[in-house]
């Protein structure tokens, strides 16, 4: 087996090395950390062995992709080659920027990718002159879905336990903010980048 190369049975095994009696690895230090949304007594789940790869929504073209057959939900805005959308409400405004095109981040052509760059810039600092947005966060996972979305997180400014990698976390326990404020928030946002380059949508609810 070539080193440059990335062996998940091989990381199980590691894994299996440094288990407890009991099967468990060893408690990690997150769990002391500031941010960690959790108390009381844990252990890791143990990590299974290597499986196939489930197909995500979307593999085959856009005929499967949720994305490609339904109206964008919360739409906050559009250019044409892109949508920003805030598809529900949640404790922390979440957007999520997808090109209209059926295409993941590995299939944009050199001039897609220089727009997305482009692009991410602008909505960050639309989202970050929200007065009362200590940070904006920005994640692309891809395990869901094949047609690529880009998350963007408004991190409240001096909730510091919401730093960082918990504030998904974070997110599955706070209650979901007032309507309003996600509207307006969200509106908002939208108006912003109209301004700048094309349409905003009409904004969710
Ligand atoms: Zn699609």
């Amino acid at each position: 087996m070539d080193w440059a190369e990335l062996d998940a049975a091989e990381l199980v095994a590691l894994a299996r090395a440094h288990e407890d009696p009991d099967g468990h690895l060893p408690v990690p230090d997150v769990v002391g950390w500031d941010i960690f949304p959790w108390e009381g007594e844990l252990r890791p789940r143990r990590l299974r062995d290597p499986e196939p790869e489930p197909p995500r929504h979307g593999e085959d073209g856009p005929a499967g992709c949720h994305a490609c057959q339904h109206p964008p939900e919360g739409l906050v805005w559009s250019d044409g080659g892109w949508r920003l959308t805030v598809p529900a409400g949640g404790p922390v405004p979440t957007f999520v920027l997808h090109p209209v095109e059926h295409l993941d981040l590995g299939d944009l052509d050199e001039a897609q990718a220089a727009d997305l760059g482009v692009v991410v810039v602008r909505v960050e600092r639309a989202i970050a002159a929200v007065p009362g947005v200590g940070r904006v966060h920005v994640s692309r996972f891809g395990d869901g879905g094949a047609h690529l979305h880009v998350f963007l997180f408004a991190r409240p400014a001096g909730l510091l336990q919401l730093r960082g990698s918990c504030l998904t976390d974070w997110e599955d326990i706070l209650p979901p903010l007032p309507p309003e404020r996600w509207t307006a928030i969200a509106r908002s946002v939208g108006q912003r980048l109209a301004t700048w380059r094309g349409e905003a949508g009409p904004g969710p609810g």
